[in-house]
């Protein structure tokens, strides 16, 4: 049975994004930056993380209520011990489920084929240059370019496909990366998403001049590979996508800062502790983990999802610049789930 659950903005409920770790092995200045998430950071200890048992639980207790798809994330959900377990136990009870995975790509080539096993249907791997100087100065952790592309490499080999890249852009840090880049996945077949820098968390010190608004972005691309619309598959799609004209492939603009998509946003976020977010940029989260561990039923775990889903009203990215519309400090996207 499938419901046709509305939020109170009219959008149906069919995503979720399941953080199985706040840890990472980067530290990308645009999400964990080391001055913050240092040796001395405090990450949840492992107690605390909800089980695979327990997410599947949320997972078969919410299918009825128009579940369509979950992304396994994080932090990075590769640094979880046998992530690839969790995916078994969510495709063995879901075997129509789109289960997809974001990733920094680091660990794929030891875990590409297992994922594919259990049951993954598809990657996104982060990379926000192909220039190693560039890619370390973001990702702080000494990682080379070469590695990433080893792990889409291991995507590619064992048919987690399509894969998407995602490249965050900052403004004078990486901008030089944008042509290269499109030039080089246009040719593999990969979908290639600009993701414009967001003020998620408290921590990144975020700043509108530190933007490069996605319609910059397309004007390069566009003045050297020309570009034409492509019409969207789902209206829930985070990236407004465009083709090469010459038929070369895809790209992908997601304009969270400039061109917000609040309108279509069918996400709920289950965070690593088991807190549920209804909107990335929200302060406060709904604790699942007392409910799963004082023996709830799945019949009131559904209904505590309905009504809060019924209840929700979040559009943030529609309404960041209204000075009302701060929600004071915001949860950390490696916590809360990208
Ligand atoms: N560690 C995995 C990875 O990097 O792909 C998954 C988690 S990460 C938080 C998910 C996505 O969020 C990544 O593509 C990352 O680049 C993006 N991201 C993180 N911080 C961001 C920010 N401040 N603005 C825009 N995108 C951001
Ligand atoms: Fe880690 Fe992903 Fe955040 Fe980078 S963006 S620090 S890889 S969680
Ligand atoms: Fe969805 Fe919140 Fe992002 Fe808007 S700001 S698209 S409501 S997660």
């Amino acid at each position: 049975m499938t419901s046709h659950l509305l939020d109170k903005l009219k959008r149906p409920f069919s995503d979720l994004r399941i953080s199985v770790t706040d840890r990472c092995n980067f530290r990308c200045q645009y999400c964990m930056p080391k001055d913050i998430f240092g040796s001395d950071y405090s990450f949840l200890p492992h107690d605390q993380l909800l089980t695979f048992e327990e997410i599947t639980r949320f997972v078969n207790a919410i299918a009825p209520l128009g579940l369509r798809k979950v992304r396994i994330t994080g932090g990075e959900p590769l640094v979880r011990k046998n992530v690839e377990d969790l995916v078994g136990m969510l495709r063995s009870a879901h075997p129509d489920l789109e289960i997809a995975l974001t990733t920094n790509g680091s660990l794929l080539p030891q875990k590409a084929q297992k994922l594919k096993e259990k049951g993954v249907n598809r990657v996104t791997v982060s990379l926000d240059s192909l220039e190693d100087e560039v890619f370390m100065a973001l990702n702080d952790a000494q990682f080379p370019v070469s590695k990433v592309l080893d792990g889409i490499r291991a995507a590619e080999e064992n048919d987690l496909l399509p894969i998407k890249i995602n490249m965050v852009v900052k403004r004078g840090v990486n901008e030089k990366s944008i042509l290269p880049m499109a030039e080089y996945f246009r040719e593999r077949g990969h979908i290639l998403r600009f993701i414009e820098y967001m003020d998620v968390g408290s921590t990144n010190g975020w700043n509108m001049a530190d933007v490069v608004p996605a319609r910059e972005i397309l004007k390069l691309i566009h003045a050297v590979y020309p570009l034409e619309p492509v019409e969207p598959d789902q209206p829930s799609d985070v990236a407004k996508r465009w083709k090469y004209q010459d038929g070369r492939g895809v790209i992908g603009m997601i304009a969270s800062v400039t061109d917000p998509f609040c309108g279509d946003c069918t996400r709920l976020r289950l965070s690593a502790p088991g807190e549920l977010f209804t909107c990335l940029f929200s302060n406060k989260g709904h604790d699942i983990k007392a409910l799963l561990r004082g023996g709830a039923p799945d019949r009131e775990l559904a209904n505590f999802v309905a009504s809060l889903w019924s209840g929700r009203s979040d559009n943030y990215s529609q309404t960041r610049s209204r000075e009302d519309s701060q929600p004071g400090d915001k949860v950390e996207m490696s916590y809360i789930g990208g």
